[in-house]
């Protein structure tokens, strides 16, 4: 992509070229936006990218959807916007450590979870059996969409018109080697370091709140989690540095031991793969057959262990799967009823659909250029629901099944 030649006022670039480790991707070498833009004269693209996620409406969105619990539960636990700032704390803290290209890690991690529906995998799991005989729902793809269209704030293009190696994390990241979505992606090679090592980051830092979110809302006791090998040696270490600490201030220790314990493991065991299998630069880590950023082998099975336990004893919590049945019902019907009623819907969600104008009252607005209709009214109204908070997925529920002079 066009870089400005002049070095003196390009900070970004200095910087990149001082800073990066060889491998590291340098927004240099991006290989650029949808729609071409001017370069920015003291913002590199990355940097860019990062802002522009932070200000886009499904960003701000994640203060009110459920990571594990409903956002609306209490104060105290993690939704999914904490749990991206958690995610892109820790990212850049070992990406620096690394040399990596730490915008460009931010601005994954910002991004990572901006696809997820209300209500967590319950959310995603209800819209996907809706929308089964179209193609389904995955969050990746539905973040990348929301990026790509759907995002509404710039009169030049449609969404945010992130660089390539962003948007092409969203694809790496749901594991799909096929489809559609995928074809533009299919020649980039293996994941960046940057987007490997958001993907570990991801899950240290779930399986870490999510034990703490657990125990704060006694789901789980701490002799319960005795039995988990990686709580208890963490356990111990934490009872040798600071013998008699218990209740909160032992609970809030071990948690923090634990989230250090993996981040150190992460960073000793990359820099061990990276002598092992030599790289030098940005082709071999496209070349890689193995992944490149990740936990020993030892904290891994650990690791798989204590999920295991979450699985068993948190997220099957009869108190969580209460949530989540609550969540999907109320997906499935308002589903159900924009589809039988589409003039329902908020006239900038209808005219997405090419059927808008066979809805009496439809005004007829021209669609917003560069972007594309979507035929089928399903996707549009899965689209819909894709955005919502918990909260007003909650509150749309009611105006539409309960008598209410609410509007
Ligand atoms: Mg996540």
């Amino acid at each position: 992509m066009a870089v400005a030649t002049t070095l003196s006022v390009d900070a970004w670039l200095l910087h990149e070229e001082a800073w990066l480790a060889p491998y590291a991707m340098s927004a240099q070498k991006s290989r650029g936006r949808r729609h071409p833009e001017p370069p920015h004269s003291y913002r590199g693209p990355f940097q860019r990218d990062r802002e522009r996620i932070v200000h886009s409406s499904a960003f701000r969105r994640m203060t009110g959807k459920t990571q594990v619990l409903v956002a609306s539960v209490n104060d105290h636990h993690r939704t999914r916007l904490t749990h991206t700032l958690e995610v892109t704390q820790v990212a850049r803290t070992v990406a620096r450590r690394l040399r990596l290209n730490e915008d460009l890690t931010e601005a994954i991690a910002l991004a990572h979870d901006i696809g997820h529906p209300p209500f967590g995998h319950a959310g995603e799991q209800a819209l996907d059996d809706c929308l089964a005989a179209f193609g389904g729902f995955n969050h990746n793809l539905y973040g990348l969409r929301r990026v790509d269209e759907l995002e509404e704030r710039y009169p030049e293009f449609p969404g945010l018109n992130l660089t390539y190696e962003i948007r092409e994390a969203f694809v790496g990241h749901s594991r799909l080697r096929s489809g559609p979505e995928y074809e533009e992606f299919a020649t980039a090679g293996a994941p960046l370091l940057e987007a490997q090592l958001v993907d570990v980051v991801d899950s240290i830092a779930y399986d870490t709140h999510d034990i703490d979110d657990a125990l704060g809302l006694g789901f789980i006791s701490l002799d319960e989690l005795n039995e988990v090998e990686l709580w208890a040696t963490t356990a111990d270490r934490v009872r040798h540095r600071h013998p008699g600490l218990s209740g909160h201030a032992f609970r809030t220790a071990v948690v923090r031991e634990l989230l250090a314990r993996q981040v150190t493991d992460l960073i000793e065991d990359t820099v061990r793969r990276w002598d092992q299998f030599p790289i030098r630069n940005g082709d071999d880590v496209r070349l890689a057959t193995e992944p490149l950023v990740g936990l020993s082998s030892e904290l891994e099975n650990q690791k798989l262990a204590l999920e295991h336990f979450l699985r068993e004893r948190v997220y099957r919590h009869h108190r969580v799967l209460r949530m989540t049945a609550n969540g999907k019902r109320i997906l499935r019907a308002l589903f159900a009823e924009y589809i039988s009623a589409p003039e329902l819907l908020p006239e900038r969600h209808l005219r997405r659909w090419a059927g808008a104008d066979r809805v009496a009252g439809y005004r007829s607005g021209s669609p917003l250029p560069g972007r594309q209709q979507i035929p089928e009214l399903e996707r549009v109204v899965g689209d819909y629901l894709a955005g919502m908070t918990d909260r007003f997925a909650q509150q749309e529920y009611r105006r539409l099944f309960y008598p209410s002079i609410d509007l």
